[in-house]
């Protein structure tokens, strides 16, 4: 079966501005914002604002710009945040465990000694996660 595109996702619901986000940047054709399951400190999410699902249906342009701005996040956010590590994961289709049907790459920091929490599943402090976008975005500047 093909799965097709809903414009009814939260992430398209949040490009929209119809729900806040912790918007770290954002131009014409990404978005950038913390998420608020964090698995790390300082995890954030890059969004490209053309609608696909996932890397299985977008346009190979809109891949090659937003690797771009994912290299920017992390080494941003390896500055920023003085991570020992950056780890990019991105998930296409529910079997792999993607829950949001707009496609977004993770940028999840890693420090050495500190584990990995779980996927999606306990909601940060906001002014935790106003912080970490004030200082991703300050060292993308
Ligand atoms: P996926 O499982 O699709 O790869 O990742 C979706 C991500 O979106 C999860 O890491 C989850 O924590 C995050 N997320 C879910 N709902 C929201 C939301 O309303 N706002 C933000 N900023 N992140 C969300």
């Amino acid at each position: 079966m093909t799965e097709t595109y809903s414009g009814e996702n939260i992430f398209a619901k949040i490009i929209r501005g119809e729900i806040p986000a912790h918007r770290v940047f954002e131009d014409a054709d990404h978005l950038v914002m913390m998420d608020i399951f964090p698995q790390s400190r300082g995890h954030s999410l890059v969004i490209p604002k053309a609608p696909s699902r996932n890397l299985l249906d977008a346009a190979p342009d809109t891949l090659a710009s937003s690797i771009r701005v994912v290299q920017s996040v992390a080494n941003a956010a390896k500055h920023a945040l003085e991570a020992d590590g950056i780890r990019i994961m991105q998930f296409n289709e529910a079997a792999a465990g993607q829950t949001v049907f707009h496609l977004h790459f993770h940028v999840i920091p890693i420090y050495t000694g500190t584990q990995v929490g779980a996927h999606a599943q306990l909601r940060a402090d906001d002014a935790e996660l106003a912080t970490m976008a004030d200082a991703i975005r300050k060292a993308m500047i």
